[in-house]
């Protein structure tokens, strides 16, 4: 059976993980070594020449990343903001625009606005969601890139990938999907037409809070080209044993997913019946105005759940009473979380059009029992 024809499961197990073909060993080892003997000036073994420009567990991890989007080429990065600022240098030129959803990560919104504005790169920010303010925006003049986070952080919202990849193509711009909250596990932008798809492997695909890390997976071959340049060049490349864990992370994504989907459907349907509760942003809510699209594009619907209460301050008081979900920044690691975005991983946006509403609170559901998760919640509720 050859590698492409296999199940998301088996890949995210398999790919690029081929036995030491030396000792047998069915892990591959990590190597550490920055540099590669030569047979001869100039006589690399299998192109390994420096580790900047290729380590052999960063090109394993690289090889799984490919795999399991569906993707021709994959990079991973010291982090998802090295892996960001790679692709917009990469791409970008002064002068060129990015229209940017208006519910993405904090840090996302400050590299372009803060790092890039002053090189030259110019910023829109629409809702993705809407298909129609989109079509506006890009007929009012069009931007070389459309940037968008579905499932969005924090809010849920949802955007039909495939659609916009359409609008897009027609405009020439290049379609970037920021794929941390769903994961391939749950959908594929790259087969829903999008052209690259951007990790913050810190969060699920690690899936265990103790590796910071980044991935970009393309199919484009000249794009690929010009984001492997950069990611030699300006080396914000992940570390070996970052690489290393980030892979061993992903071979559990396919079961972590299910059951962070499972604990959050519970949790969601939960929080909607509850009399303190505002608003449930889910989408595997039916009442979610995202749902039919998320049901149609990802295969179940992930572990954000963020829920509105009555008041901000009703929101920080439930955030700091949770004593299963700890209180912190960041997402997608095997133990529950709690965060409080105003004041917290969405700081940076206070103020500005991707602001996120005082009330909300966001939770990373884990993959702890679910009776645990629910009592947690109402005591907390109850406070
Ligand atoms: C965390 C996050 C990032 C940034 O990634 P880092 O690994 O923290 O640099 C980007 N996008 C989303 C959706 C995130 O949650």
């Amino acid at each position: 059976m050859t590698t492409a024809a296999r199940a998301f499961a088996s890949l995210a197990v398999h790919a690029g993980q081929e036995f030491d073909p030396t000792t047998g060993a069915v892990i591959p080892p990590v190597h550490f070594s920055t540099t590669y003997a030569q047979d001869g000036i100039g006589g690399l073994r299998q192109g390994y020449e420096y580790g900047r420009s290729a380590n052999p567990t960063r090109t394993a991890l690289q090889t799984q990343l490919a795999a399991i989007e569906g993707g021709a080429h994959a990079f991973s990065f010291a982090s998802g903001l090295a892996a960001e600022d790679t692709l917009l240098r990469a791409v970008l030129s002064p002068g060129d625009e990015v229209l940017l959803g208006n519910d993405v990560y904090g840090g996302t919104y400050r590299l372009l606005a803060r790092v890039l504005g002053p090189w030259g790169v110019r910023l829109r920010v629409v809702d993705m969601s809407d298909a129609e303010a989109v079509r506006t925006a890009v007929a009012e003049r069009a931007p070389r890139m459309l940037w968008v986070e579905t499932p969005s952080n924090p809010l849920l919202r949802i955007t039909d990938i495939a659609g916009l990849s359409a609008i897009g193509r027609e405009a020439g711009a290049l379609v970037v999907v920021d794929n941390t909250f769903a994961t391939p596990a749950l959908q594929q932008p790259l087969l829903l037409g999008a052209d690259v798809v951007v990790h913050s492997t810190t969060k699920y695909l690690g899936g265990h809070s103790d590796v910071v890390g980044g991935a970009l997976v393309m199919n484009d071959d000249a794009l690929a080209e010009r984001v492997g340049f950069l990611q030699f060049a300006v080396g914000a490349v992940s570390g070996p044993l970052d690489a290393w864990l980030t892979t061993r992370g992903i071979k559990t994504l396919d079961v972590r997913m299910q059951r962070h989907s499972e604990n959050a459907v519970r949790i969601a349907e939960y929080l909607a019946g509850h009399e303190r509760v505002a608003r449930v942003h889910y989408p595997g809510l039916a009442t979610h105005p995202g749902h039919e699209i998320a049901a149609r594009q990802m295969s179940a619907f992930g572990g954000i759940v963020s829920v509105a209460l009555e008041s901000g301050e009703a929101a920080r008081r439930f955030a700091e009473s949770t004593r299963l979900f700890q209180l912190a920044e960041s997402l997608g690691g095997v133990e529950s979380l709690v965060n409080y975005p105003d004041a917290m991983t969405h700081a940076s946006v206070r103020g500005t059009d991707a602001a996120v509403p005082e009330e909300v609170v966001r939770l990373s559901v884990g993959i702890e029992d679910s009776a645990d998760l629910l009592a947690d919640i109402e005591q907390a509720l109850r406070a």
